[in-house]
């Protein structure tokens, strides 16, 4: 059992007012395997000014970057010496099988050092000759930066939220969600033995209540957030009426369109990872899949061929390919969403419960909806779960209107042999992101989206860019010779 009492607050482990605690179960075994604090809004005010006071002071955003980056690379190495340790516990926590662990956990730790490169060799200060005077443009950490987080990849959405906020000199303090708060203690371990000052990274874990009472504190200058376009609109209103600085990561219902030239096995590759990598608790997934009606039959049927190829089950076993969904609750939301799908009228093709033989965990089957429309329920609305639905269109331009026929656009892709056609797909879907004949998260460039999907990029150098804030200093001829 993983029982943590304590929080880092303020450089030191402390224990919370809050008598409350949230336990964390395992999706494949449904046992208990940790418990954590579930932190209070007055555990949240103190780890608040602790990071206020971090920041304030100063000692930190003082130091010049490649000091910072110093600290920070320390951190990445002892997280490095824990790669195992740590990805057992996501796969313990989240249903992660080991396999993908393996490759995630150092992939994130790579992602982190990106972060420092770009850092280290983007220039903070510029002046430029104006028609007035000469003016320098320099950049300046934001503040203290609330940083939540959501279950489906707990480690690198750590790392993507933690590193660039921390390298340009700012406080956090960081939630991660209640299902998967035990590796955040790994993280706060290892800035602390980095040698990063006290509290200017702090830990708190709690529940919806702990993250709201965090974004409403005054003490905070910018909200990172990552889960439920529902609670970004709710955290959206909150900084609204305080103009906190706001980026949100948030659903998504992606389509991916087949044209009638793409290749078989390319698209098949790309809807295994698009439709079902993380049991589709993917926010990027391809959760709507147009396919041309010349070959609507082929494709729907080797789709269905790779949705059964995974193997579900025990994520600790080396040859399972999908894990259980992270919770009770998200299977129930997911089969939910399934009986919806059959009522609406869309007709099962492979999928639709849970599988035979597995008496423990939240498993759900790989699901292919045939016949569905774009005004259903299960194409309008994120179930973040194994579930893909195919649509049939005639003409790409119906394919594109179909695409952009939604609420949500953060990715989207094309899958064909035509490079002509793949360009023009990608320009006229509205999305933030876009991939080609494949399914990518690329950490370094910049991944977010538009309409209800969010706002601001969390990858790729723009994620440090989006926690400075500018400062124009209009100078006179002395201090402009300081700049040179
Ligand atoms: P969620 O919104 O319920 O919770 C996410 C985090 O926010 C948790 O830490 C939670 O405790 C906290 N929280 C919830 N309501 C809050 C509020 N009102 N104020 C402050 N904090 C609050 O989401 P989830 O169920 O944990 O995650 C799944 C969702 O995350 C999906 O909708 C998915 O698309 C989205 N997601 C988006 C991205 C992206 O980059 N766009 C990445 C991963 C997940």
């Amino acid at each position: 059992m993983n029982v943590h009492e304590e929080l880092l607050v303020g450089g030191e482990w402390r224990k919370p007012a809050s008598k409350a605690r949230i336990s964390v179960v395992c999706p494949s075994t449904e046992e208990t395997i940790g418990q954590v604090p579930d932190a209070g809004a007055e555990d949240v005010d103190v780890a608040v000014r602790a990071a206020r006071s971090a920041f304030d002071q100063g000692a930190w955003r003082a130091m010049n970057v490649s000091e910072r980056v110093e600290v920070l690379e320390r951190a990445l190495q002892l997280l490095g010496s824990r790669i195992d340790e740590i990805g057992t516990l996501v796969t313990a926590q989240m249903g992660l099988p080991t396999s993908i662990a393996g490759i995630q956990i150092p992939s994130a730790l790579e992602t982190g050092r990106f972060f420092l490169r770009v850092a280290q060799d983007d220039s903070v200060s510029e002046v430029r000759q104006t028609q007035m005077c000469a003016a320098a443009v320099v950049k300046e950490p934001v503040g203290v930066v609330a940083s939540i987080a959501p279950w489906n990849g707990p480690f690198n959405m750590a790392i993507s939220k933690i590193i660039p906020a921390l390298v340009t000199g700012c406080s956090v303090v960081y939630k991660p969600a209640p299902e998967t708060p035990l590796d955040a203690f790994f993280i706060a371990e290892a800035l602390t033995g980095a040698g990063l000052p006290a509290g200017v990274f702090n830990l708190i874990t709690g529940d919806r209540e702990t993250g709201a009472a965090l974004v409403d504190h005054p003490g905070i200058d910018k909200v990172s957030f990552t889960g439920s376009t529902a609670a970004g609109r709710e955290i959206g209103r909150q900084c609204g009426g305080s103009f906190k600085r706001l980026q949100l990561e948030l659903g998504g219902k992606s389509a991916a369109i087949v044209l009638e030239d793409a290749d078989i096995a390319t698209t098949m590759a790309g809807l295994a990872m698009g439709c079902f990598f993380n049991t589709g608790q993917v926010c990027a997934a391809y959760s709507r899949v147009l396919l041309p009606a010349s070959r609507y039959d082929e494709f729907t049927a080797a789709l269905v061929a790779t949705a059964e190829s995974f193997v579900v089950g025990d994520p600790f076993d080396p040859a399972t390919t999908m894990g259980p969904l992270v919770s009770a609750r998200q299977r129930d939301r997911v089969l939910s969403y399934i009986d919806t799908g059959k009522d609406e009228g869309a007709v099962i093709a492979t999928g639709g419960g849970s599988p035979a033989g597995l008496d423990k965990g939240f498993y759900v089957q790989p699901t292919v909806f045939t016949g569905a429309q774009n005004s259903m329920r299960i194409c309008r609305e994120e179930i973040f779960g194994p579930v893909a639905s195919v649509l049939r269109y005639e003409t790409l331009d119906e394919a594109i209107a179909i695409a952009n026929d939604s609420d949500y656009g953060l990715h989207g892709a094309v899958f064909t042999t035509d490079p002509q056609r793949a360009v023009e797909a990608a320009r006229r879907v509205h999305t933030g992101t876009f991939s080609v004949n494949a399914f990518v998260y690329n950490a370094e460039a910049p991944f977010g989206g538009v309409k209800n999907s969010g706002i601001g990029r969390d990858t790729g150098p723009e994620a440090v860019q989006a926690y400075y804030e500018l400062k124009t200093i209009n100078l006179d001829a002395p201090t402009a010779a300081l700049f040179n």
